[in-house]
């Protein structure tokens, strides 16, 4: 599996956490829903080397072109992204400060 780019489906979109026999979803957590904080790129830090994509959980971080963000649908705002950032290129901003 390659990195997911921008605009492609998450892992848990295609495949879900627990599938029947026949492929059929039976459980997608969209964690998205009860984040109190997110994880954002600083971009002009990010390398793109992909070591997030790597670390994160539900393996949501995805390929924006120059940089990596968050899917936010499937981010559970874990922080192991940015605490594994090598470029200290994420930081983890409280949910509150965003308007959507
Ligand atoms: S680990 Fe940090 S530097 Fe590497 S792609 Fe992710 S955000 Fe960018
Ligand atoms: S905060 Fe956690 S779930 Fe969200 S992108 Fe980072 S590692 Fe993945």
């Amino acid at each position: 599996m390659g990195f997911i780019k921008e605009g492609e489906k998450c892992i848990f979109e295609t495949e879900a956490a627990w599938s029947d026999a026949k492929g059929n979803k039976m459980l997608c957590l969209e964690t998205g829903d009860w984040r109190t904080s997110r994880p954002v790129v600083i971009q002009k830090k990010c390398n793109a080397c992909g070591i997030c994509v790597s670390f994160c959980p539900p393996q949501c971080m995805v390929d924006d072109g120059d940089y990596y963000k968050a899917n936010l649908k499937f981010c559970k705002g874990c922080g192991v992204c940015a605490t594994e950032c090598p470029k200290k290129a994420i930081t983890m901003e409280p949910e509150g400060g965003f308007s959507e």
